[in-house]
């Protein structure tokens, strides 16, 4: 028998933390032989994610060594929209690149140059540092990062000043959980084992949501809405609640205005008209009410599913106002999950430049800023931590946008996406594998410093020092700023607040609230103005377009009957990973819909309206709800037979509040075609 394999000698694991955009920030162990990763697992380090990490980040290291990595500053060569580069030097890129900017500046002001950003990393340093010094002190274009969590960050900040939620750990503690809006099987899979936990302790569940998921599965009720219904039948159960003295009136009176107000809003819901609005039996909705109102500690932990409609702020807004009406705050276990990433109270101060009085581009009509805006035109994008030619709604116009010759790209990544193929400069970015970070859970309450493990491959470069070194290049560089990545990450502890700054300079870490599990009305409050819930914002009452709580009708018609959705995966971080190998990527469908339509499974399928059309195969099932069909968050354009992703489908009308995109109002028909 052969010897088994010494262990080299250069084999090591490197502690690290996971910085990218998912709620449950895990602590991580790199193994690294001879300077490359080979391995990548969860620590024990924060409690919470327990050691064990999800399958999208175990293939990371595919990212960092695959054949799309971008290794070298390149320029284009070829037409806009493939992948046809020349090498150059960081120093002419970097030389090309400040002097477009300000060319763009001097020429049409800085309101011409647009930056395109959000959550490539999560990480403190990656966004929002440097970067942001050189765009305001530019005077560019300010970007509203709107594409995900805005209208529900809008209802959240609003009712509640962004309390802190129960804990992961808490819901074994409840005695019902309610899943509204969120799968967290795919996007913050450690809260899975504690719903399961809570279940063998006798726990019931109920989940909100359009897709039979994993844990719609194992529910006790499982109410299968129509996509951008979640409002009426939120508000049916507080009309329940109110009409059925279930209300917690005395907690109500104490903590919370606007009650009145969210009752009459209420008050048209029956049970009936909100069942037929979201397609799902009347009884059903009832047993959810009854249940939510007599179990205790009851916690509904509220995703993001329900935002990505035209009633997408008010629907959150109802969901969250659920624990205050039936007064399910003050026990361990009770209360309602949202995100945790405000519990820090970090404010980024450290922004060198104050924020000019620019116009504001909603990230979510990036295909009007580059078609339609003539005071003056974009002439200069520079896009990192994101892959706008993918996640953008509109996708056709933003693609169109991009083509344009007159406009000057630059992409900043760590592959060659979809966006990168229209860049005029390409600058090859560090993963958070050879770089330093700070990374904020928002599941869990955790702040962490990610440290490098690696050295970079290639001549990939951190976002703190290129954008720094922009700002020298471009003249605007000012006494004191920060040079480079180690001197940024410096000065952004430095100005943290004191109680997380020690601990991170110490120990790595910082120490969580109340251990990181506060009971809501005991260990925390709300943190609005007076302290208490606000159920009835009044400013967002005048920002919405109809009136908060006012439910706006299916966009659906006769031609365009299907809901489309697309929702996240448990394969890619929004669009983060889809360069690697995937299995075939098909249309999900129910089989009433696919039969109405002489469709059946493995059939070729041609997906349109009149903003576009996708082209792919169709897996016929029924773990989604008649009338809705499915593609997957984050494609890109290689994974359908003509090149066009769920986006294109996406119109680029905004939320009712927070200017979030309404992916989730896209309405299709589909039809048999034969594959190309
Ligand atoms: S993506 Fe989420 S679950 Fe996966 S390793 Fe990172 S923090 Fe953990």
């Amino acid at each position: 028998m052969k010897p088994a394999p010494a262990l080299v000698a250069t084999e090591h694991i490197v502690s690290t933390v996971c910085p990218l955009d998912c709620p449950d920030s895990c602590s991580l162990d790199v193994t690294v032989q001879d300077g490359r990763v080979t391995e990548i697992d969860g620590s024990a380090l924060n409690p919470v994610t327990d050691g064990y990490i999800c399958a999208k980040v175990r293939r990371f290291p595919e990212r960092v060594y695959g054949a799309d990595r971008l290794l070298y500053p390149a320029v284009r060569k070829g037409p806009k929209g493939f992948a046809s580069f020349q090498r150059v030097s960081w120093d002419e890129a970097l030389t090309r690149i400040a002097r477009k900017l300000v060319d763009a500046r001097d020429q049409w002001g800085g309101e011409a140059i647009l930056p395109y950003s959000y959550g490539g990393s999560n990480g403190l340093l990656t966004q929002d540092t440097s970067d942001a010094t050189l765009f305001r002190r530019l005077g560019s274009s300010r970007l509203a990062r709107t594409v995900c969590a805005a209208p529900t960050s809008a209802a959240f900040q609003a009712m509640y000043g962004k309390m802190a939620s129960v804990a992961y750990q808490d819901f074994a503690d409840a005695r019902l959980i309610v899943v509204w809006g969120a799968n967290p099987s795919a996007s913050g899979i450690h809260l899975v084992p504690h719903i399961r936990e809570a279940q063998r302790r006798g726990a019931r569940l109920i989940v909100v949501d359009p897709r039979t998921t994993p844990l719609a599965k194992q529910a006790d009720i499982h109410l299968a809405v129509r996509p951008g219904t979640d409002l009426p039948v939120a508000l049916a159960i507080h009309r329940y609640l109110f009409e059925e003295g279930r209300a917690d009136d005395a907690f109500l009176a104490a903590h919370a205005n606007g009650a009145e107000q969210l009752r009459a809003k209420a008050q048209p819901w029956t049970f009936e008209r909100a069942a037929a609005e979201a397609g799902i039996p009347p009884d059903a909705l009832r047993q959810a009410a009854e249940l939510y109102a007599t179990s205790s500690p009851a916690i509904v932990r509220c995703g993001w599913g329900q935002e990505r409609n035209r009633n997408g702020g008010s629907s959150s807004l109802a969901v969250l106002a659920l624990p205050a009406v039936a007064g399910k705050f003050g026990v361990r276990g009770g209360g309602y999950t949202m995100s945790n990433s405000a519990v820090w109270g970090i404010t980024r101060d450290w922004i060198r430049a104050s924020d000019p009085p620019t116009r504001i581009v909603n990230m979510n009509q990036l295909g009007q800023a580059l078609l339609d805006f003539n005071e003056p035109p974009i002439k200069a994008l520079f896009v990192y931590n994101s892959n706008a030619a993918v996640t953008s709604p509109n996708q056709k116009r933003v693609l169109a946008g991009l083509e344009r010759d007159d406009l000057f790209t630059v992409v900043f990544d760590q592959v060659m996406t979809d966006t990168a193929r229209y860049a005029d400069v390409l600058l090859p970015a560090t993963t958070f594998l050879e770089t330093y970070d700070l990374a904020r859970g928002y599941g869990p309450i955790s702040l962490r410093l990610a440290r490098p493990v690696i050295e970079p491959t290639g001549e990939a470069r951190p976002n703190a020092d290129v954008f720094g070194e922009l700002i020298r290049r471009t003249g605007l560089e000012e006494e004191g700023d920060p040079q480079g990545e180690l001197e940024e990450m410096l000065d952004v502890l430095d100005k943290l607040p004191d109680a997380c700054a020690a601990d991170l300079r110490d120990q790595g870490s910082a120490t969580p609230v109340h251990g990181g599990r506060p009971i809501q009305f005991v260990d925390v409050h709300p943190l609005t103005h007076d302290g208490k819930i606000d159920l009835f914002p009044a400013a967002l009452d005048t920002a919405s377009p109809c009136g908060l709580y006012e439910y706006q009708p299916d966009p659906a018609t006769a031609e365009y009957p299907l809901a489309l959705i697309s929702p996240a995966s448990e394969r890619t971080i929004s669009s983060m990973l889809s360069e690697l190998p995937r299995p075939e990527v098909k249309l999900l469908m129910h089989p009433d819909d696919a039969a109405a339509r002489d469709v059946s499974d493995g059939d070729a399928v041609r997906i349109f309206n009149a903003m576009g059309e996708v082209r792919c195969n169709v897996q016929v099932g029924t773990w989604i709800r008649p009338g809705t069909v499915v593609l997957p968050k984050g494609l890109w354009r290689k994974h359908t037979a003509n090149g066009y992703t769920a986006t294109v489908f996406a119109p680029d009308t905004l939320t009712d509040l927070g200017g979030g995109a309404c992916f989730n109002d896209a309405r299709v028909q589909v039809a048999k075609t034969v594959r190309e």
